[in-house]
């Protein structure tokens, strides 16, 4: 089974409401889609999205990346599978996002190949996860409207972000929100790096005082900061998790080593895919620690890859956080995951399930 056509194009949705952290804002979900073809009929698919302030990754620097990778997938038998993720890893340095979507559409050929859905080549599990619901900052007002829609909709875990503003903005907005949701909504804060480290432990003893009961926060400095994040954990009650500040398995190894957060997010983007995202897994597992599996601002195909791999792993992956398309106003793909409210659902169709996508532009393809 050889690889006879690698395809690139974008898809643009625009999100229900614009996304906003300490970090950006952002009005559509704008991304690379990739589809890799057989010489037997089958297509893989892959998606990546153009993070620059966190992946460095952009639209045209994962087209130029892709110039380099293509020529050495074409015409390559399928069954040399961890040769042909080498090439793909091998070509080039960073590009995390490219890759990422690359091992996701080959890994989608690969359990084609042998006719199962791809959380059963990964290991098998319950094929259906729920997913929290990102609130973005806003006024107080704003945040507490955005929560309650979230919890009529049936979203029984907000993830708040917060961060980029007074601390004082930040307690009150998560109060507010506590108080009009219940008890029994968990809540879990992502600052994006927007806090300095005795700010972070400012705020969150603040929330520990008043009786707040937060699932964890993400975040709260600096990516490069990990003496900043171990800070944090050391001086909080609260679960610390890293987020930025993990993209490879050898940032895991140091975040976990040196207990600087108790959870790690692994979002496929940040690990260039798969296989290192397992790597971590097994890390975290010897470490006694869980995951979180995140995405960035991404539409159904690469969010479906998440969810198989959440599946697959699910004694590890204890938190999800995959509701990129649920921010989505539309969907450009047939098949993949189902959403139901706060329920992600995989089929049992072989791979990602995913049989066609729509409205695709600036179409290139690369031939044997
Ligand atoms: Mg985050």
């Amino acid at each position: 089974m050889l690889i006879k056509r690698i395809t690139v194009g974008e898809i643009k949705i625009p999100l229900k409401v614009p996304f906003k952290t300490a970090l950006r804002t952002v009005k559509e979900v704008h991304d690379l889609v990739f589809i890799i073809e057989t010489d037997t009929g089958l297509q893989g698919y892959g998606e990546a999205p153009a993070t620059a302030v966190i992946t460095g990754d952009v639209l045209d620097s994962m087209r130029a990346g892709l110039d380099l990778i293509a020529p050495r997938l074409l015409g390559r038998n399928l069954f040399d599978f961890n040769a042909i993720l080498r090439s793909v890893h091998q070509a080039i340095v960073h590009h995390d996002s490219l890759k990422a979507a690359l091992e996701i559409a080959l890994f989608d050929l690969r359990a084609q190949q042998f006719g199962v859905p791809l959380y059963q080549l990964l290991g098998g599990g319950d094929p259906q996860i729920k997913t929290d619901l990102t609130i973005s900052v806003n006024d107080v007002d704003t945040m507490v409207h955005d929560a309650v829609q979230a919890v009529a909709a049936g979203f029984d875990c907000l993830k708040v972000k917060v961060g980029g503003r007074t601390w004082r903005d930040d307690v009150a907005s998560v109060m507010a929100i506590e108080r009009a949701v219940g008890p029994n909504v968990a809540l879990r804060l992502d600052a994006n790096q927007g806090w300095a480290p005795k700010h972070a432990v400012q705020v969150i003893q603040a929330l520990e005082k008043a009786g707040v009961v937060l699932e964890f926060v993400e975040q709260p400095v600096k990516a490069s900061d990990v003496a900043g994040l171990k800070f944090v954990t050391d001086h909080t009650l609260t679960p610390i998790l890293a987020d930025e500040a993990v993209f490879s398995v050898r940032d895991a190894l140091h975040i976990l080593s040196t207990q600087s957060a108790d959870i790690i997010n692994i979002k496929l983007m940040k690990t260039a895919g798969i296989t290192q995202a397992m790597e971590i897994v097994s890390l975290a597992r010897s470490h006694h620690k869980t995951c979180m599996m995140g995405c960035m601002l991404e539409s159904g195909i690469s969010v479906t890859a998440a969810a198989h791999f959440a599946v697959a792993f699910d004694d590890v992956v204890a938190h999800i956080d995959l509701d990129g398309p649920q921010l989505c106003n539309g969907s450009a793909i047939n098949g993949g995951l189902t959403m139901d409210g706060p329920w992600i659902k995989l089929s049992d169709a072989p791979g990602l399930g995913i049989t066609a996508v729509h409205g695709l532009t600036n179409l290139k393809v690369y031939d044997v």
